[in-house]
């Protein structure tokens, strides 16, 4: 059978990399938004698949079996779709999604969405902008006239605000990298998404031990009654479980799942 992984994270290259040490049959999907992506191993096919019924299409074409939507927890859009289509196509579908970020010192701005994270980040002085480049078009308005350090990926599609300076960079970041940034930009106020891991939490510790203030954007609500773990190993289980692997089949004695059979999820 062969799985299908909706990637673009960390967590859908280390399935990927389980999986392939699992010998079980799997492709990655990416939607070719970063130029120089870091591909998983294994089968990778890039681009979108023209919606939800495209997608169902594409499951129901290539014998999909089972899908694991490891997408990042602000692609709101693709994880509808794989919603709809695996609820189409009667194909087997789990979330993977890493946990969010907790406000250990309850000290976080929380906003609903970019606009507001804009609106509430208007306040600042000197802010740092690292809610990604796609979206960068709302806090243009709100942010115009302030004096704004945006980091992202790959150099941003807009024009932006001449006062607004750009740093061109991909994580992991460490907490005294962070630090320094924070301190030689002197920047006052965080603006972030509810990401979630452990590779992009620096700044937040950071900000937090500077007193810098910090604004995070909510995860958007993930589509109702779809299976969620946030591991992957639980997500690995789930693919063996969903495939019939029994432990004596896998190739590698000591990556067997620590119960048989499974739990499930
Ligand atoms: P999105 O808004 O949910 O998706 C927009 C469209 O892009 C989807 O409708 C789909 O096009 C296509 N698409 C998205 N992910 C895809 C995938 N894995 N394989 C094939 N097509 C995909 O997603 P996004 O926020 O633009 O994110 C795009 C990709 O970047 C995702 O794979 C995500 O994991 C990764 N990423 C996103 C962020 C973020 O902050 N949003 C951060 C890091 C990584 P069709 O409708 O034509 O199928």
């Amino acid at each position: 059978m062969t799985v299908l992984i909706l990637g673009g994270t960390g967590e859908a290259r280390a399935l990927a990399a389980a999986l392939d040490d699992d010998a079980i049959e799997f492709e990655s999907s990416l939607a070719g938004r970063v130029r120089n992506p870091r591909l998983p191993v294994g089968p990778v096919r890039i681009g979108g698949f023209g919606g939800a019924e495209g997608l169902a299409r594409y499951l129901n074409e290539r014998g999909i079996r089972a899908v694991v939507d490891a997408t990042h927890p602000f692609a709101a859009g693709i994880s509808t779709n794989a919603a709809g289509a695996c609820a189409a196509a009667d194909v087997p579908l789990l979330r993977l999604q890493r946990p969010g970020w907790h406000d250990r010192h309850g000290r976080w701005t929380w906003a609903d969405d970019h606009h507001a994270a804009a609106n509430a980040a208007a306040t600042g002085r000197r802010i740092f902008l690292s809610t990604g480049r796609q979206t960068l078009d709302r806090f243009v308005g709100p942010l115009a006239a302030h004096d704004v350090l945006v980091r992202v990926v790959d150099p941003p599609a807009i024009e932006l605000p001449p006062d607004w300076s750009v740093l061109l960079g991909r994580g992991p970041y460490g907490r005294e990298e962070e630090r320094s940034l924070l301190l030689d930009n002197r920047i006052d106020t965080l603006v972030t998404k509810d990401s979630g891991g452990a590779l992009t939490r620096g700044k937040l510790d950071a900000a937090d031990e500077l007193g810098v203030r910090v604004i995070v954007v909510r995860r958007p609500a993930t589509p109702r009654g779809v299976a969620t773990v946030d591991s992957v190993a639980t997500a690995r289980d789930w693919v063996l479980r969903v495939a019939e692997v029994r432990p004596a089949d896998l190739r590698s004695a000591d990556r067997r799942p620590s119960s048989w059979p499974p739990a499930a999820h």
